[in-house]
This record gives structure tokens, sequence and C-alpha cells, in this order.
């Protein structure tokens, strides 16, 4: 991320809404090449024990904990997350990593959900028409103290709330379409003390993540999909994820 750090939010410690928000790679090419140029105080010391697959999960890592922060976990929380992807995985991790005393995973894909309860997941579920019933009698009627969106499927947001219980945190993680809308009862979040979190990027979590990630903390390999050289770049980019992909990396100097 490459906040200005000089702006009305930059100065408040909101970096993620920085009125010239900037990402190399994404609002400034050329993060896909050999050598790439960022301002000295975009760089991260890597262990030398680590390798370079490994520290790459530090953006994706540090949009978690800034998840983590705003989620505020709680000795004894029962979570309940949509979305096995890397996200999902990850989030997952730093829930084991938690006081947490439950985490439930819900996808489509059976091997998303076995590298799930390779990250932590203490019980994984297909979604399916009887998944309701299911979750129900995982919590014994209790419903979840957190509940999670990492899929960005307005359907399944919608769908989350049935799943969240009194004073639920309930979080919008996955990136919907700015076009996208849901139906929500005001009653419920009311009659429920819920609170409705967004999590936007990383907000000066950049440096925790390191340190987790340095520290051994969790283990991304189950995540990585495939290594694939620069010239293979225009290929991955131009077509789909397949169903069980989770992180393809590039290696600049490969091959
Ligand atoms: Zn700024």
């Amino acid at each position: 991320m490459a906040n200005c750090g000089r702006c009305y939010h930059c100065l408040r410690r909101q970096a993620n809404h920085c009125d010239y928000w900037g990402a190399i790679g994404d609002t400034v090419d050329g993060a896909l090449a050999e050598y790439v140029l960022a301002p000295a105080r975009n760089l991260y010391r890597v262990e030398d024990h680590e390798t370079l697959e490994e520290a790459a999960f530090t953006e994706p890592l540090a949009c978690v904990v800034w998840g983590i922060e705003r989620l505020r976990v709680r000795p004894s929380d029962r979570v309940l997350i949509f979305g096995a992807g890397p996200i999902g995985a990850l989030l997952t991790r730093m829930l084991h990593l938690s006081s947490a005393a439950d985490i439930v995973v819900v996808d489509v894909m059976r091997e998303k959900l076995r590298v799930a309860r390779e990250m932590g997941a203490r019980a994984t579920f297909v979604a399916t028409d009887d998944l309701t019933a299911q979750l129900e009698e995982r919590t014994q009627g209790r419903k979840f103290d957190i509940v999670l969106d990492c899929t960005g499927v307005p359907t399944v947001i919608e769908g989350m709330f049935r799943h969240a219980g009194s004073n639920a945190r309930i979080m919008f993680f996955g990136v919907a379409s700015p076009q996208a809308e849901i139906r929500i009862k005001p009653f419920d979040v009311y009659h429920h003390d819920w609170e409705i979190l967004g999590s936007m990027a990383i907000n000066y979590t950049f440096q925790q993540a390191r340190d987790l990630l340095a520290a051994g903390r969790l283990t991304v390999k189950p995540l990585i999909s495939r290594i694939a050289g620069l010239d293979e770049v225009a290929g991955i980019l131009g077509r789909a994820k397949t169903p069980t992909e989770l992180k393809t990396l590039i290696a600049p100097n490969a091959a």
C-alpha cells in the first residue's frame, strides 16, 4: 500500500482511507517485474530463515490483521466464516491463535475446507440446503458471536445474518460488487445488539503481519497452489481461478 502520510486521514491513523490511496501493482504499474521501484518507507525486512514464498503473504495477512483488530475477539467467542479462500483461511488461522472457542468454516469446495481445517477450523460444512440446521445444531441454537463473510457474494452476505447471535459482530470482509445490495431488517440489528463491521485493506498493520510470519505463528504453505514465472503472468491473469485454486505466486527470477 502507498498512502501519502500527510492527508487528514493519514494523520488520524486512517491510512486505508488516504485521500491519495494507492498500491504498487494496483494503482501504480510495475509490480510484476524482475525489479520494482518502491518508496523506502514501504520496505520491510524479511528474516534470513524466511522464504520469499512465505513472505509474499505479508500483504494479505496485513489485511487480516486489520480485520482481527476491528473484530475485538473475546474469550470463548464462537466464530462462523463463509468462504475458505486464502483470506478465509488466513482469518481462520488468526482466530485459531486467539481465544475463540469455536471456529466453523463454510464453503462450496471440499478441498478448500480440508485446507481450512489444516489452518485451524474446528468444524467445516459444505454449503448445502440443510446448512442452517447443521449450524443450529453446532451452537445448540445459540448461534455465533462473530459471523464473517469472505466471499463477497451478496446472497451469502444476506444469509449470514440468520446465524448471528445476541451481541454478534458481523463483518463484511469479502469485496462485493459496488452495485450489490442486500436486505436486512433494522429491527434485528436493534433487537440483537448487533455490530456490523467493514474491514478495508490495511491500516498500519504491515509490520504486525511481518512479525507474525517471521515468528512462525502461521504456516502459509497449504495456501500456495502453484508458483509461476513472469512469462506466465498474462495467461494466469487472463483466466478465471479454478475452483480449488488458492494462491498462485509469481516468482520473477524463476526459470
Ligand atoms: Zn494520505
